[in-house]
């Protein structure tokens, strides 16, 4: 680790700096799990070895509970599974999600020691477990899954103490990592990455983390290279800077913010961006027309309403009434576009809901108007290289595409391809999805620009084909990525 070095970050307790100047996307490091498991709800749908979503999955056919992709899944996750799988077996069958993460971890040390690669810089031991911090209920919820651990705990593996169990189940509670798909856009498992714990809260950091599921599609096991996660550069960072990453959305206002990091991870924010409530008059500012603002009661009304039409939405989005979703929300903005700010969050939850809902309907002209107002607003209150704004653009992008507006659909691609070379990097699954569709998006253009008749019969033909079937069913996206760490339920 020449990159970076752990010190005393004032105010904050340990952290990482920088140890040489970085420039936006430089990798400050990467990271293997020490180990990673599916969400209960996905573990049939979800492989557990490479966590990519699987239309037919095999089951491992001792514990019937583990599935994977194929035979090179399984074999490459053995070493993983094989003292889980007996586990299950001997219990009947797989405890929860945490449990089991618990289990792995556990298993690992036992095996390898505390030390488990050589890039890593802090043992397990030395991570916050924060359990003098947890409030009475959460700690009720926590026993109980000590206690369940403590069943499913084989008597031939090594027996731990009282304390370093609660220690390690700490410990995921307030880092459990959020392990996404292979394209970034569902939250799929927790895993645990300890480097990534040292890194520090910021809610404008220099720096944001993304999961790269490596190349498992060679054939030999040999050659698969790890599941990691990437500490990317924003922008430049000089040698001596603290390392942060957001553990949190920044479209929440100061307030909403600063009560999550307290209530999730134990600390208070002192920031600039919360010191100085930084845009949060535009996350729920009045719409100015020619110099006129509407009154704060104005402001005020709109708000509560946007609020309550929301929830409104979101329920019918969850029960699968995608019209009913249109219809809310279209009576909605029609009220509050008027008054509200292009930046207002409520208004901005609703135009990328409503986008995803229409898009999805294959209503694609009012979808890339709402998805544009939507990375417009997200513009202004994203730092320029966030990776929620990327796929924001990227969605937006695909979506004027669909709708045949071919010059602001490239532009969009352009934009998200900028921020994922950022965020993602090159190799990633999703950037070079970004890529083929910028190649696809600028040939068209050209052709739109020589001949609008042929490029119309053209995408017509495409369309038809979907070469991009970026869109999945809204209610997939109901546990998008929001939060960097995994919060027990
Ligand atoms: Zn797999
Ligand atoms: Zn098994
Ligand atoms: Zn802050």
């Amino acid at each position: 680790m020449e990159n970076v070095a752990i010190f005393e970050s004032p105010g904050k307790g340990r952290g990482l700096k920088a140890t040489k100047e970085f420039w936006a996307g430089d990798v400050i490091f990467a990271e293997p799990s020490v180990a990673a498991v599916v969400f209960d709800s996905l573990a049939d749908r979800i492989c557990h070895s490479c966590f990519r979503r699987q239309e037919k999955l095999q089951k491992c056919g001792q514990c019937k509970f583990a599935h994977y992709c194929d035979r090179t899944c399984q074999r490459a996750g053995w070493a993983e599974h094989k003292l889980e799988c007996s586990a299950i077996k001997t219990h009947g069958k797989a405890p929860n999600e945490n449990i089991r993460l618990g289990a792995r971890i556990l298993w690992r040390l036992d095996k390898d020691g505390s030390m488990m690669s050589d890039t890593q810089m802090v043992t397990l031991e030395e991570l916050e477990d924060h359990i003098a911090d947890m409030p009475e209920d959460d700690l009720k919820d926590f026993k109980v899954d000590i206690h369940n651990f403590l069943d499913y705990w084989p008597r031939s593996s090594k027996q731990h103490t009282i304390d370093d169990t609660f220690h390690i189940f700490g410990v995921i509670n307030c880092n459990g990592f959020t392990v996404s798909d292979q394209r970034g856009l569902q939250a799929v498992g927790v895993g645990l990455f300890p480097n990534l714990c040292m890194v520090n809260h910021n809610c404008w950091p220099n720096c944001t983390v993304i999961l790269n599921h490596g190349n498992q599609s060679a054939v030999n096991t040999m050659f698969h290279s790890q599941r990691r996660i990437e500490l990317r550069s924003l922008g430049k960072i000089e040698g001596g800077d603290e390392l942060t990453v957001s553990y949190v959305d920044f479209l929440n206002l100061t307030e909403e913010r600063q009560k999550l990091l307290k209530t999730q991870y134990f600390f208070d924010c002192t920031c600039e961006h919360c010191k100085d409530h930084i845009k949060d008059d535009l996350k729920l500012g009045g719409l100015e027309v020619d110099g006129v603002k509407p009154t704060e009661e104005q402001v005020k009304e709109a708000t509560d309403y946007c609020f309550e039409m929301m929830a409104k939405m979101e329920k019918a989005r969850l029960n699968g009434n995608y019209h009913e979703v249109v219809k809310i929300s279209k009576d909605c903005l029609e009220k509050t576009e008027p008054v509200l700010a292009d930046t207002h969050i409520y208004q901005l939850r609703m135009w990328s809901t409503l986008s995803e809902v229409q898009a999805y309907l294959q209503l694609f002209d009012d979808a890339a108007d709402n998805s544009r107002k939507m990375v417009e607003g997200y513009m202004k209150l994203y730092h320029p290289n966030n990776a929620a704004l990327g796929m924001a653009a990227m969605r937006s992008g695909v979506t004027h595409w669909q709708a045949g507006e071919i010059e602001v659909g490239h532009g969009m691609v352009c934009r998200a391809y900028a921020i994922l070379m950022v965020t993602h990097g090159s190799m990633h699954p999703i950037t070079k999805d970004l890529e083929a569709m910028r190649m696809q998006t600028e040939m068209e253009l050209r052709m739109f620009k020589q001949n609008q008749y042929v490029y119309h019969s053209m995408r017509e033909a495409a369309l038809k084909n979907k070469p991009m079937t970026m869109m999945q069913e809204p209610k997939n996206m109901e546990e998008g990525v929001k939060n960097l760490f995994h919060r027990r339920k």
